[in-house]
């Protein structure tokens, strides 16, 4: 093959469909459940968006974005990730005038140039939530209840959360402070990154990888024990509120997430195995984002998740997502009167707004083998010998069953078949 997808990237096929429609179903579902509202952004945004709304010493920024020139010499950048594409269109529309907290929730494609590994992809796709203009921590509750909710409510059931507090630019940089003197008494045993993180991001310290680093993590003060009074405030009323609706926490100093807008709270949802590298869900509190990206100082708090990470998990845990029965007929016919026959009567079955394909112009045998490989509930015989009787022999290809029918008794089966069976 000359061509191939690019490197990072994979194509959607038939079979795989029914996971992402289980997975946007769900997601929009549960969202919707706790009051938020969809919203899409376009794909690509003006480059300085992501620089202003995600740092320019985070690894996004410097090395993983799509950015290119556009024909009118406008710098334009692939979405990366959610959350600013969201906050920038939360101040163009005006919604921080409207009642707040305003909620909103996305399903939207991201893009970028990571090296391709297992489960990670150069373009990926998120759900994701923003509430903004709320700074009391019920809301921040709320948003990990969100995922949570999400992540039971598709079936995986064996996640944990872990939660952190990393405070505010009240209490933060004393807390930095103390993390940097910690890393210069231990300079000689660190990674290259380290070195570099200690100057440019040093919460990103305590999110190092690298076997040598870990003892100098777990040694490292925690930023808990450095909050101010109201940050600290904060910190317990979200565990209170996360122990009222039965959800249980872990707390993890080391915590940070990756990007330089995170205030107070930030989380993150892994399942048992490989924590840290298998991260199903994280978010958290960016209070400081929006006045940034040029607004009016307002708190705001959200997550994202990789859509291919929670079907991973589902096909983990071996989920069977197929519940619904389907009505989905083949017209097997023989000779032309017979395909005119099953031309006119599929079409009126997809009238009635279910599933309905006229079988290929070959023998019966190999209409048959054609049905079973397009997962036809139904198949429906027609010869001379059925358009003279005016009956049709309608068969269950799950049960086996066969009954006679006339047209018009299809169609009514079809008709009653949609009540009892659809499902939404
Ligand atoms: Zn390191
Ligand atoms: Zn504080």
């Amino acid at each position: 093959m000359e061509f191939q997808a690019p490197r990072g990237t994979t194509d959607v096929l038939p079979d795989d469909q029914g996971y992402w429609r289980y997975v946007e179903n769900t997601a929009s579902q549960v969202a919707e459940s706790f009051g938020y509202r969809r919203i899409d952004t376009p794909v690509f945004e003006d480059t300085n968006l992501f620089i202003r709304g995600i740092g320019d010493s985070t690894d996004i920024v410097e090395k993983e974005t799509y950015t290119f020139k556009d024909r009118g010499g406008d710098s334009l950048t692939l979405r990366p990730e959610g959350t600013a594409s969201i906050c920038r269109a939360y101040l163009q529309h005006g919604m921080h005038n409207m009642p707040q907290p305003v909620r909103l929730f996305y399903l939207c494609p991201n893009f970028r140039y990571e090296r391709p590994q297992a489960g990670r992809f150069r373009a990926f796709h998120q759900f994701g939530i923003e509430a903004f203009g709320e700074s009391d921590p019920y809301i921040d509750a709320e948003v990990i209840e969100v995922s949570w909710r999400f992540l039971k409510a598709v079936g995986i059931d064996d996640i944990s959360l872990s939660i952190n507090s990393i405070g505010d630019m009240d209490c933060r940089p004393k807390y930095v402070d103390a993390l940097k003197t910690h890393y210069q008494n231990h300079s000689s045993s660190l990674c290259p990154d380290c070195h570099r993180r200690l100057d440019t991001n040093p919460l990103r310290l305590l999110d190092c990888k690298i076997e040598s680093c870990q003892p100098i993590i777990e040694s490292a003060p925690k930023g808990t024990e450095y909050l101010c009074i109201p940050c600290n405030t904060h910190w317990l009323q979200l565990q209170e509120y996360l122990t009222e609706v039965g959800i249980r926490f872990n707390v993890d100093n080391t915590l940070v997430r990756g990007l330089d807008y995170y205030s107070r709270t930030v989380y993150e949802i892994t399942p048992p195995t490989n924590r840290r590298t298998s991260v199903i869900a994280g978010g958290g509190r960016y209070d400081g984002l929006l006045e940034q990206l040029g607004g009016p100082a307002t708190p705001g708090i959200g997550f994202g998740m990789g859509i291919e990470r929670v079907i991973e998990n589902i096909k983990r845990l071996g989920i069977n997502i197929v519940a619904e029965s389907k009505l989905n007929i083949m017209f097997a016919h023989m000779g032309e009167p017979a395909k005119k026959e099953s031309i006119r009567l599929s079409s009126k079955i997809r009238q009635l707004g279910a599933e309905a394909f006229v079988g290929p112009s070959r023998g019966l045998k190999s209409q048959m083998r054609y049905a079973s490989n397009m997962n036809a509930s139904h198949t429906i015989i027609i010869g001379d010998d059925e358009l003279s009787s005016g009956t049709y022999t309608v068969r269950d290809l799950t049960s086996g069953d066969q009954s006679e029918m006339t047209a018009d008794g299809i169609l009514n089966f079809v008709k009653d078949y949609d009540n009892s069976h659809r499902v939404n």
